[in-house]
């Protein structure tokens, strides 16, 4: 079905003050790309086992840590590949035998079935719910890894973190799109993971973990030698390498620095207080805004499960959200389209931090003006 996109502009005083509204990589800060610019010829094209690289590999670790509020005796981990390769860093170095997998759109989706290919491992546990909804975990003999994701950005819904009750398990939390903009309790979680191009506000590349005594514990077990590990996902190693400042390979620079940026910006302005009481409030504008709209509606029915990062808003069938994010975009407003596979008339919209509270204020006045003038 190809539909042309009506000629519609959006007058100038309606439109937000940066267009960025992608689920992912997000908008960075102009103020971490002119940050990385002035300290390139000293930073970029250096090397990674000399100091100037490691302080700022130590600035994340630490700038996280604070963040956080981690206890002394947990870790920030890091190393290349993203969150996808973490799943596979956590197949091989962070399940004893058998996960338990919350699984309720594609991101949650995929790390049990990376998991469940694992010849190695017992076949996962995996609870599915509906999407738009979210499952609950069950506490299960032989379970020693539960796998939660803390925002399913595929489909907007966010849950609470909490230990499953009575259980030794680890609980491992898929934190990609949630870290920074959600809140969590470290006594509830022992690996928080994600990468940093969703509300850490720079590129992607990177897998950054916050890792508990027992999540430490764990891995070492695992590295003693009774599971071949491939090199480049064994945990261990990323481990002692991250309490050295540095990585098992050469890093992603840029991204490791902007993402320096936008944490200590955190912590500067109050840490995640400010960090998520910005998607706090961008998440109110955007839902009430919905709620109250003829045409609008958040796809998310429960209101406790409605992330306050990614807003999933759905259309009235007299209107088309793929038209709509196509006028949108010729109007310089980038990335609401929903998630493809959803397959729903609807766009998406990310509430990270980075996004001034404002912009979403903003942007929903010009989709009130595009609905208008579609109608
Ligand atoms: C984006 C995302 C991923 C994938 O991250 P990559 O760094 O691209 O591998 C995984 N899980 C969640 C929840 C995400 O939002």
């Amino acid at each position: 079905m190809s539909e042309t996109t009506p000629e519609i502009t959006i007058p100038a005083e309606l439109l937000p003050a940066d267009g960025r509204f992608g689920s992912g990589p997000s908008k960075v800060r102009p103020e971490a790309v002119a940050a990385l610019a002035e300290i390139a010829d000293d930073y970029l094209g250096t090397s990674h086992r000399q100091p100037t690289v490691k302080n700022v590999v130590g600035r994340l670790r630490e700038g996280m840590s604070d963040f956080f509020g981690l206890p002394d005796d947990w870790e920030i981990v890091l190393g290349n590949g993203g969150t996808t390769m973490f799943w596979d860093c956590a197949t091989f170095g962070l399940i004893r035998n058998r996960s338990q997998h919350l699984s309720f759109g594609e991101f949650s989706g995929k790390f049990a079935s990376a998991v469940s290919s694992a010849p190695f491992l017992a076949d996962p546990m995996v609870i599915e719910s509906e999407l738009g909804t979210k499952p609950e975990a069950v506490t299960t003999d032989g379970i020693d890894l539960y796998a939660l994701t803390h925002n399913e950005t595929t489909t907007g819904v966010s849950m609470e973190i909490k230990r499953p009750a009575g259980s030794d398990g680890l609980v491992a939390v898929d934190a990609t799109s949630a870290a920074g903009g959600l809140r969590w309790d470290p006594a509830e979680v022992d690996c928080y993971y994600f990468a940093p191009q969703k509300a850490f506000a720079s590129d992607g590349g990177l897998y950054i973990a916050a890792c508990s005594p027992a999540a430490q514990d764990r891995i070492k077990e695992l590295a003693s030698g009774y599971r071949w590990c491939p090199p480049a996902l064994n945990l261990k190693t990323a481990l002692d390498n991250s309490t050295k400042n540095q990585t098992y390979n050469t890093p992603a620079l840029a991204t490791i620095h902007m993402a320096v940026s936008q944490v200590e910006w955190f912590n500067q302005n109050g840490g995640i207080d400010f960090a998520a009481g910005r998607s706090e409030e961008s998440a109110q504008t955007i839902y009430s805004w919905a709620d109250a709209s003829a045409l609008a509606t958040p796809f998310v029915t429960k209101a406790e499960d409605r992330s306050n990062v990614v807003a999933t808003i759905d259309f009235d069938d007299s209107i088309s959200a793929d038209v709509l994010s196509k006028v949108l975009r010729a109007n310089g407003i980038l990335d609401t389209e929903g998630y493809r596979k959803l397959g729903r008339n609807q766009v998406r919209i990310a509430l990270f931090p980075a996004i001034d509270p404002s912009d979403i204020e903003a942007l929903t006045k010009c989709i009130d003006f595009v609905l208008a003038e579609l109608a």
